[in-house]
C-alpha cells in the first residue's frame, strides 16, 4: 500500500461532470487524477443530442429553468447561484464553441456536433494536467483511517484521494460503492423512454411525426394527464419529446392498471367545426374516394390507416356515399385516435434514467455527501428527476463545476 499514489483528488468517470470537476480543481491547481472505465473519455457524452448535444437548455432565469427540477430545485438552487445556464455558454464560447439556441430553447454547438463538445472538455483536462487514467475500473473506495480514501481499481494499480468525487453514472458499480459507503441509494429505472403499444396501425405509422397535437392518457375511463406538442410514431409504438417528458407519469399510471392514449389531432378545432370542415371537404370532392381526399386535412398516411381502422371502413368510399352518422364517427376519430399503451421501452432507450443518491444526503453548498464530507457527488449519481432538453447535461456543469471550485480552494 506504500506504493499507492497520492492525489488532492481523484475523480471516478470521465464523463461531463466527472471532466468538468477533475478540470476545474486542477485549474486552481490540485493535483488530480481522473478514472475512466473506457477507452475513451466522454463516450456518451459524444452520443448526445442524435450526436448534436444538447449541451444545455437556454432559459437563462435560474427560476424558471429549476422549474424543470420539481422535486429538486430547492437543493439546486444554490449551485445554480454558482454556476448557471449563462456561465455554460461563457464557458464554451471561451473555449472556441460557441452555442446556438432552438426550439424549446434547446442549445447545441454551433458546429452540431457532439465531438466537439468531448473535444473541449478533454483538453479542458489535459491543459490543466489533470494525470488520466482511460482503460481503467474503479472496483471499491475504501476510507483510511486518516481520512483519505483508498481508490481500488481492477487493474494493480491503486490510489490514495484527499477527496473523491464519484461521477460514475448511473448503474454500474458506482451503486454498489455507495452503498457500502452508507448512502441511500434508488436502484434506476428507465424514465424518459418511449411508450409502446400493440396496436399494428400505429406500428404501420412509424416515421410521422404529428406537430401541434393533444395527447391524453387515460386510466379508468378518466383523462389523468395532457400534453400538447409534438409526437413521433415508431415501429414499436409513440416517441418525441413530448412522450419523453410524459412517460415517467405513464409509467406510473401503468403500475396501476391499463393505459391507453387518445391524440386529438385538431386541438384548437371543436368537434363541431371540424364536422363543419369535412362535410366541406366531402361537398367538394363529391365522386372521389375518401383515401385521395383526407390528405388535404392531414398526413397521406395517417388518413390511411384512420380510415382503415375497424369501426371507420371508409378508405374506399366515395364522399357522397358516406352517411352523416360515417361522417360523425370519422370526425370523433380525428378528435379521439385512441391505443392502449403496453408498456415503456427498456432501461438501455432510456434517455435518462431516474435513481441515484437521495438528495437529503446531498450537502448542495459545495457537492459533498453528508456521510462523508470529502466525498462528492455529481451529475447522474444524484437522484434528480428531469425532463429532455438539455437540463441533464446542465446538471453536470454545474455539479461538477461546483465541487472541482470547492476542492480548489
Ligand atoms: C442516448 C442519450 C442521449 C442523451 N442526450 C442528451 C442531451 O442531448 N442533452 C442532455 O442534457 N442529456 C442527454 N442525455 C443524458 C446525459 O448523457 C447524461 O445525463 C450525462 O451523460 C450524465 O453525465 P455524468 O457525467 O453524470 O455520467 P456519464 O456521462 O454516464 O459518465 C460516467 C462515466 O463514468 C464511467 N464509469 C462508470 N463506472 C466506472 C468505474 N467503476 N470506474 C471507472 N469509470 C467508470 C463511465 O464509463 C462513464 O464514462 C442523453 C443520454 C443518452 C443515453
Amino acid at each position: 500500500m506504500q506504493n499507492n499514489r497520492i492525489f488532492d483528488l481523484v475523480v471516478i468517470g470521465g464523463g461531463p461532470s466527472g471532466m468538468m470537476c477533475a478540470g476545474r480543481a486542477a485549474e486552481l491547481g490540485k493535483r488530480a487524477l481522473l478514472i475512466e472505465k473506457n477507452k475513451e473519455l466522454g463516450k456518451k457524452l459524444s452520443l448526445t443530442g442524435g450526436g448534436r448535444c444538447n449541451i444545455t437548455n437556454a432559459e437563462f432565469d435560474t427560476r424558471a429553468f429549476l422549474a424543470n427540477f420539481p422535486e429538486a430545485k430547492e437543493f439546486l438552487f444554490s449551485p445554480f447561484s454558482k454556476f448557471s445556464v449563462k456561465d455554460t455558454f461563457e464557458f464554451f464560447e471561451k473555449r472556441g464553441l460557441p452555442l446556438v439556441v432552438e426550439g424549446r430553447k434547446r442549445a447545441f454547438p454551433k458546429t452540431q456536433n457532439a465531438n466537439d463538445v468531448v473535444a473541449v472538455m478533454e483538453n479542458y483536462v489535459k491543459k490543466n494536467n489533470v494525470e488520466i487514467k482511460a482503460g481503467m475500473k474503479v472496483t471499491d473506495i475504501l476510507k483510511n483511517e486518516d481520512g483519505t480514501f483508498l481508490i481500488k481499481t481492477k487493474s494493480d494499480e491503486n490510489f490514495i484521494a484527499r477527496k473523491v468525487a464519484l461521477a460514475s453514472g448511473i448503474g454500474g458499480e458506482g451503486v454498489a460503492i455507495l452503498q457500502k459507503l452508507g448512502h441511500t441509494v434508488k436502484e434506476p429505472n428507465p424514465n424518459l423512454v418511449p411508450l409502446t403499444t400493440d396496436e399494428k396501425w400505429v406500428h404501420a405509422l412509424s416515421g410521422v411525426s404529428l406537430s401541434f397535437m393533444t395527447i391524453r392518457f387515460r386510466q379508468d375511463e378518466k383523462n389523468k394527464l395532457k400534453k400538447t406538442g409534438k409526437i413521433l410514431f415508431t415501429h414499436f409504438g409513440i416517441s418525441g419529446p413530448l412522450v419523453l417528458n410524459a412517460s415517467f407519469e405513464v409509467k406510473k399510471l401503468l403500475e396501476k392498471g391499463p393505459v391507453a392514449a387518445s391524440i386529438d389531432m385538431f386541438p384548437d378545432t371543436e368537434e363541431n367545426e371540424l364536422d363543419r370542415r369535412v362535410w366541406r371537404l366531402f361537398e367538394k370532392n363529391k365522386n372521389k374516394i375518401l383515401k385521395n381526399i383526407l390528405p388535404e386535412m392531414m398526413e397521406k398516411s395517417l388518413a390511411e390507416q384512420v380510415l382503415n381502422l375497424p369501426g371507420i371502413n371508409l378508405a374506399a368510399k366515395e364522399a357522397n356515399a358516406v352517411t352523416k352518422e360515417e361522417r360523425k364517427a370519422l370526425v370523433k376519430k380525428m378528435k379521439d385516435l385512441s391505443f392502449p399503451i403496453t408498456g415503456t421501452l427498456g432501461f438501455e432507450k432510456a434517455i435518462i434514467a431516474d435513481g441515484g443518491v437521495a438528495l437529503t444526503e446531498v450537502n448542495f453548498a459545495n457537492m459533498t455527501s453528508k456521510i462523508h464530507p470529502n466525498l462528492y457527488l455529481l451529475g447522474d449519481v444524484l437522484d434528480i428527476n428531469r425532463p429532455s432538453g438539455g437540463f441533464s447535461l446542465q446538471l453536470c456543469w454545474t455539479t461538477g463545476w461546483m465541487a472541482g471550485s470547492d476542492i480548489g480552494k
